[in-house]
């Protein structure tokens, strides 16, 4: 039987990814590249921190639809872990004993 690790990373079902899409555009320095007077280079990237760092990964823009939907996942999970957390809350406000 396969563990839902392995399902999710097959398959990419449930899968959730925390940071957000940033657009990157630059210029690459090359003299006769049509972006050293035009428009400059564009790619997208996730951005993410972990450990007070940020940090990015190459996104395809074939990709990114996907990724929107993994990041709203996580989104959606941790307001509703937030909400949890606030109902706990609101019990040992209501305590009295
Ligand atoms: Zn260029």
């Amino acid at each position: 039987m396969q563990t839902n690790a392995t399902k999710v990373r097959e398959t990419g079902e449930g899968r959730m990814v925390r940071g957000t899409i940033v657009r990157l555009r630059r210029r690459c320095g090359k003299a006769q590249c049509r972006c050293a007077d035009g428009e400059p280079h564009e790619s997208w990237v996730l951005s993410y921190s972990l450990k007070g760092r940020t940090h990015m990964v190459p996104v395809q823009d074939e990709a990114l639809s996907t990724l929107r939907r993994e990041l709203s996942r996580y989104r959606a999970k941790l307001a509703a872990l937030e909400r949890q957390a606030l109902n706990g809350i609101a019990y040992w406000r209501r305590r009295r004993t």
